[in-house]
């Protein structure tokens, strides 16, 4: 079996771990469009567009420290070793990704400055796939053909940016957390931070030790409980901006000197011809079985997709899963049967009051899934103590955001974790 994986970042990666692990008999190509490892986790200053023309990938920055802590960052079979803190910095996740791939020679696999250009189901012929890819240095295009696709292009590279009324009159600075990197930015100006999801959370804090005033502006029911830098202050979404500041929906307004959205990323495939059978509605990523298997075309999987997880464990796990139904261990179930269910848990979602865009997010719920998808393919699951200390370390960040970086933590067995 001829298999593509899309991108090499750290799902890509673990897409290609267990494809060469000798376990399937199948051959494996990786197309990267930069020209190294570890997809949004590598920090350049650059934004907008590389040399070759095409939109900035990563949305890394400076001073990043992981919000979660390290013993759930690893690969079920590559923990990250064992540092005093637990709250890593983002250039040791960069060389932890780096010594992933080389301690399981991937790097042989990957073929950097490729652009996957188009993926289109093949008609006639052997192979079920083929891509179309730029070789970036040589300026060239060429085809090949898949028996299987794995894509993993990552999630946050498209800016989501609401159309807030007076958007084209605001004379200040307008900008996407996508193309952030230092708070220098902001010296000594009065900035609207626009959501409080973890990056806003994390980015107003980031700001803080250089702007004046911060002003968070959301729609969270009530008041963001933690403990903010004297400098940050909440207000409800922006109704309006004028000139040079904002009128917010509780009737107060604000002089300002920038707007600083944080208002996340939508999932977006460009290379995917609308034949492949994927789409995006509503920023759900559509038909898939599992959050992952194309229901149309099945031998397409679309990896990383579940977001408020652990990451880099869940991208290994779905992985061991879609390839245990490629190799013929596990049948899919019928077409019908797979539509049915993710019929089932939309309405689920919906009647709960949450919106489709919400679908594919899992917080407390990871567990759940990933014991599912565990125990249908008959693969060995993540150890519940993950998802625990994925839950605690959430709550710490909601009580507080200055200083929950600083606990550690350290796992003892797959079910219990203590705090050092
Ligand atoms: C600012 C920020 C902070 C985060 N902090 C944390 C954290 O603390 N803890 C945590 O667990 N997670 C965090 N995350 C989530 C993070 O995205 C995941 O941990 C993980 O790195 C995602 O990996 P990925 O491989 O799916 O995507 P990416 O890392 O985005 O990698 C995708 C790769 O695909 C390549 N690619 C894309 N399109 C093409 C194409 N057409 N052709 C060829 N190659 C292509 C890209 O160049 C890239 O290398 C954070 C994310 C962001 C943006």
């Amino acid at each position: 079996m001829k298999i593509a994986v899309i991108g090499a970042g750290s799902c890509g990666l673990a897409a290609l771990r267990h494809c060469t692990s000798g376990t399937y008999d199948c051959e494996v190509v990786c197309y990267e469009k930069t020209d190294q490892v570890g997809g949004t986790w590598v920090y350049t200053e650059e934004t907008g567009l590389d040399r070759y023309g095409l939109p900035i990938h990563t949305s890394m920055y400076k001073n990043l420290r992981t919000n979660l802590p390290k013993e759930v960052m690893g690969y079920p079979d590559y923990p990250i070793p064992d540092t005093p803190e637990s709250y890593l910095t983002r250039t040791q996740i960069l060389e932890f990704l780096n010594s992933y791939c080389d301690h399981f020679k991937l790097r042989q696999h990957i073929r950097f400055l490729h652009n996957v250009e188009l993926v289109t189901p093949t008609s006639g012929g052997d192979r079920k796939w083929t891509i179309k890819v730029k070789d970036l240095q040589k300026n060239t295009v060429t085809s090949d053909s898949f028996d299987a696709v794995m894509v993993c292009n990552g999630h946050y590279f498209k800016p989501n940016v609401p159309n807030l009324k007076g958007h084209e009159t605001f004379q200040g600075r307008q900008l996407h957390s996508h193309d952030y990197r230092t708070p220098d930015i902001f010296t000594n100006k009065t900035v609207v931070v626009v959501g409080a999801g973890p990056s806003g959370m994390d980015l107003a804090l980031d700001i803080s030790k250089k702007a004046t005033r911060v002003i968070l502006s959301h729609h969270t029911r009530e008041s963001i409980g933690t403990i903010f830098p004297e400098n940050v202050v909440q207000k409800p979404d922006i109704k309006e901006l004028t000139q040079s500041g904002a009128l917010f929906t509780d009737g107060s307004s604000e002089s300002i000197d920038a707007v600083f959205y944080c208002t996340g990323y939508e999932y977006s495939f460009p290379f995917l011809d609308p034949k492949c059978g994927v789409r995006v509605d509503s920023n759900m990523v559509t038909p898939l079985w599992k959050h992952l298997i194309s229901i149309e075309n099945p031998t397409l999987a679309v990896v990383g997709i579940p977001y408020y997880v652990c990451a880099f464990n869940m991208f290994d796990l779905q992985v061991r899963f879609v390839l245990r139904f490629w190799s013929g261990k596990k049948d899919f179930p019928s077409k019908e049967d797979m539509l049915k269910e993710e019929k089932e848990e939309l309405e689920k979602l919906l009647a709960k009051g949450l919106r489709k865009r919400h679908f594919h997010e899992m917080g407390h719920k990871q567990g759940v899934y990933f014991d599912d998808i565990a125990n249908i393919a008959g693969i060995t699951r993540l150890p519940p103590v993950i998802s625990k200390l994925h839950d605690e370390s959430s709550m710490r960040f909601l009580d507080d955001l200055v200083h929950y970086r600083e606990s550690r933590y350290k796992i003892i067995d797959d079910y219990n974790f203590i705090q050092l």
